[in-house]
């Protein structure tokens, strides 16, 4: 029912037809809404009050601006509910369309990593580790054959730690809160939860090697089934125990796994920066390495 005290239903009118349901979370529920005045549609993430989202806001509006990450139009709150107004992106997860289409060409899962990529570069170079990096948090915008792709979903966003103090003794700046989604999640964010080293924006990249496999080949690069699967799952991320065997690799360029193999390396040190992806000329072939000056 709409609640007419509700800052949000005066301005906006809620799509609860089956038709208006985008998604959900643990805590929060999608649906399309209308505003009232102009017409416009958008998405409303609705999150339960006993949820604090100021984190997520607040990340949000740090990162408005950039074609590939999903824009905050509003917020509003009433007594149950914090109402977060969202570009409405109607294509789907890029979960879904792995799914449905069981892998991606290399052209097509290119053209989705360099959106990823230079998302993931404008967030951190506006300081932000976005830390939940999966096929359900990136989205298309529309059915179009070529649609544009946005990331969503901050809520477990953050800002960088000090990167000086990450790795060392004293690194109380290095982020250490375990709270991942375990197929997409580094090792250094699961070895956390054991050994408190803490980790840093790197593991957003170790995110994007899984996302390109999983779109290359269809399923996760660490899969074991059967008992204690969680925990045999975290051993095989941690050694970094995956492979390119089964007949959908053998189609599959040396350069998408050699960029794989780089972005899910176990060492954070060792791993494939921002900076190195970017001047992978399987992801952006019309790159031109700047000749310098002297
Ligand atoms: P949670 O933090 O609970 O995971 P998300 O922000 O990921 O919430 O949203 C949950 C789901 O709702 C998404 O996986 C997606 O399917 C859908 N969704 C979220 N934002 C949008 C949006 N802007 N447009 C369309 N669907 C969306
Ligand atoms: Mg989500």
């Amino acid at each position: 029912a709409e609640d007419m005290n509700s800052p949000f239903f005066q301005k906006y009118s809620l799509d609860l037809s089956s038709a208006g349901f985008l998604g959900d979370g643990s805590f929060s529920i999608c649906r399309k809404c209308t505003n009232r005045r102009t017409g416009e549609q958008f998405a409303v993430k609705i999150v339960s009050k006993r949820v604090d989202c100021r984190g997520e806001i607040a990340i949000l509006n740090q990162c408005q601006g950039h074609a590939n990450i999903v824009q905050l139009h509003d917020t509003l709150q009433d007594e149950l509910h914090t109402y977060l107004v969202l570009d409405l992106l109607e294509g789907g997860e890029l979960l879904d369309k792995i799914r449905s289409q069981a892998k991606f060409t290399e052209a097509e899962a290119s053209r989705i990593m360099r959106s990823l990529v230079t998302a993931v570069d404008f967030l951190h170079s506006n300081g932000i580790i976005h830390r939940d990096l999966k096929p359900e948090n990136v989205l298309f915008e529309s059915d179009a054959e070529e649609a544009n792709i946005k990331v969503i979903d901050f809520g477990f966003a953050r800002r960088k730690p000090d990167t000086a103090a990450f790795g060392q003794q004293s690194a109380s700046k290095a982020l250490k809160t375990p709270c991942f989604t375990l197929d997409y999640a580094a090792p250094e964010v699961i070895s956390t939860v054991e050994d408190n080293s803490g980790y840093n924006e790197m593991c957003d990249l170790w995110s994007l090697g899984v996302i390109l496999y999983t779109m290359l080949s269809g399923y996760v690069p660490f899969q074991v089934a059967g008992p204690d699967k969680a925990s045999r799952i975290m051993d095989r991320i941690k050694g970094g125990l995956f492979s390119f065997k089964g007949a959908v690799w053998n189609i599959v360029s040396d350069s998408a796994k050699a960029l794989i193999k780089g972005l899910l390396t176990v060492d954070p040190k060792q791993r494939l920066t921002l900076d190195d992806v970017k001047r992978s000329h399987w992801l952006f072939p019309e790159y031109v390495p700047q000749t310098p000056l002297m």
